[in-house]
């Protein structure tokens, strides 16, 4: 019997989860068709990723590089495009299977529009679903969308809940390393830079999630991720630091069974269980050897040293536009760092006041939500500029 290949295309391609996308796919070429791949600025990563994977179509949300991308494909087959317009038609191509792994708040519109296409969607890209979570779930409802969550610990909690119903959990709890500070004060946190930030113990990211898992806003935004996801209520969500990444994520059910999906910190593993789901594929990942781990450990989260965890908490307890206007705080807060504008414990510090000053009332729309997302980043912006001031 000949199968014939799934249409797949990624939002992201040249990010860490992209490339991992496309090595699993690389990995049996002829199973997929890859129609689009998008990019933010690396046009020549694209465009090597799209003549290597024989993609129909390159999108740079970059306009100015159009030109370049442009000429970089003559000859190649491969159609250029560029732009917020042309990430949507990406979108509409209407793949059987679509990647988000835009990083940030600029994912939403193309995830959005691959939701409504009704057809499955990887989820990676967090931030849309921390910023427009009901809209979105609302959107996956109406188009009989599947979400398949990529996010390791969600990953983890989906395959988990194939041996039992929502209404029988009794709590989920999802995993978290603790990051590069786990063991440190806030005294010495005050001082850290963005290259100790970013050297995550166990996992290899983007630079954005890497900073988000050092202040632990990575585990905040990935519990406004599960409420949504798993609606269990909050009181059923908990957070467990297991410094091994092992154990991505695990489910008790009403019985006091517990189940836990384990594996190393690859994300080629969540990804592969969505690019093959219902079924499973074969990866090029490394079995996972407990004799070589060793010990598994657990411990429960710092909220004093890391009060990110409390801040995300309180904003799903407040509701409304609260998770949007965290996550777009952050998200600048987290650049700021990055660009050695402000320090690390500002990251917080600026979430805390733009969400304070901010108005949080629910928003009704995507242009809502949009608008609400800008107006934080401003706030934000200026709080970092008062800082350096
Ligand atoms: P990354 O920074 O490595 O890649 C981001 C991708 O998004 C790149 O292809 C970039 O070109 C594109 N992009 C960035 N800004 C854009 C914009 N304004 N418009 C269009 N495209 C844009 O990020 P990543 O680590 O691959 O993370 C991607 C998403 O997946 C994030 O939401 C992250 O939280 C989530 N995630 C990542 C990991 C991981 O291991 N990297 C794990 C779990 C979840
Ligand atoms: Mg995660």
């Amino acid at each position: 019997m000949v199968i014939a290949p799934r249409t797949v295309t990624i939002f992201g391609a040249t990010g860490s989860v992209g490339r991992s996308t496309l090595d699993l796919i690389g990995c049996d070429p002829d199973a997929y068709e890859v129609l689009a791949l998008t990019a933010c600025h690396d046009v020549d990563g694209l465009a090597a990723a799209a003549v290597a994977h024989r993609a129909q179509r390159a999108v740079i949300a970059d306009e100015s590089r159009y030109g370049a991308l442009k000429q970089i494909l003559a000859g190649t087959g491969v159609e250029a495009a560029a732009g917020a317009l042309a990430l949507t038609e990406a979108a509409e191509m209407g793949a059987d299977w679509t990647m988000a792994a835009i990083v940030g708040n600029a994912g939403l519109a193309p995830t959005l529009a691959a939701v409504r296409r009704g057809r499955t969607v990887a989820l990676a890209n967090k931030e849309a679903l921390v910023s427009a979570g009901g809209l979105m779930m609302a959107a996956v409802a109406e188009s009989g969308a599947t979400l398949l969550p990529v996010d390791s610990e969600h990953n983890a909690i989906f395959q988990c809940l194939a041996s039992g119903s929502l209404d029988a959990v009794a709590r989920i709890t999802l995993t978290a390393s603790g990051g590069p500070f786990r063991t440190f004060t806030r005294e010495a946190m005050r001082s850290v830079t963005p290259a100790q930030a970013l050297k995550h113990p166990n996992w290899s990211m983007g630079r954005k999630i890497s900073i988000d898992s050092a202040t632990m806003m990575n585990k905040g935004l990935e519990l406004i991720e599960a409420w949504h996801l798993f609606p269990v209520g909050l009181e059923r969500l908990a957070i467990l630091v297991h410094p091994q990444s092992v154990v991505h994520s695990m489910v008790e059910f009403h019985d006091r069974s517990t189940i836990a999906q384990l594996g190393c910190p690859d994300m080629r593993v969540p990804i592969a269980s969505t690019l093959a789901w219902p079924a499973r594929m074969e990866t090029p990942c490394r079995p996972l050897d407990l004799v070589a781990v060793g010990r598994l450990d657990f411990e429960a989260p710092d909220e004093q040293r890391f009060p990110v965890l409390r801040l995300a908490r309180g904003a799903l307890e407040a509701g409304g536009s609260a998770p949007a206007v965290l996550n777009a705080a952050n998200e600048v807060a987290v650049m700021a760092f990055l660009d050695e504008r402000i320090g690390f414990l500002d990251i917080g510090r600026i979430v805390e006041d733009v969400l304070a000053r901010s108005n949080l009332a629910p928003a009704a729309s995507i242009a809502d939500i949009q608008a609400i997302d800008l107006s934080a980043r401003r706030l934000a912006e200026r709080l970092a500029a008062e800082l350096i001031s």
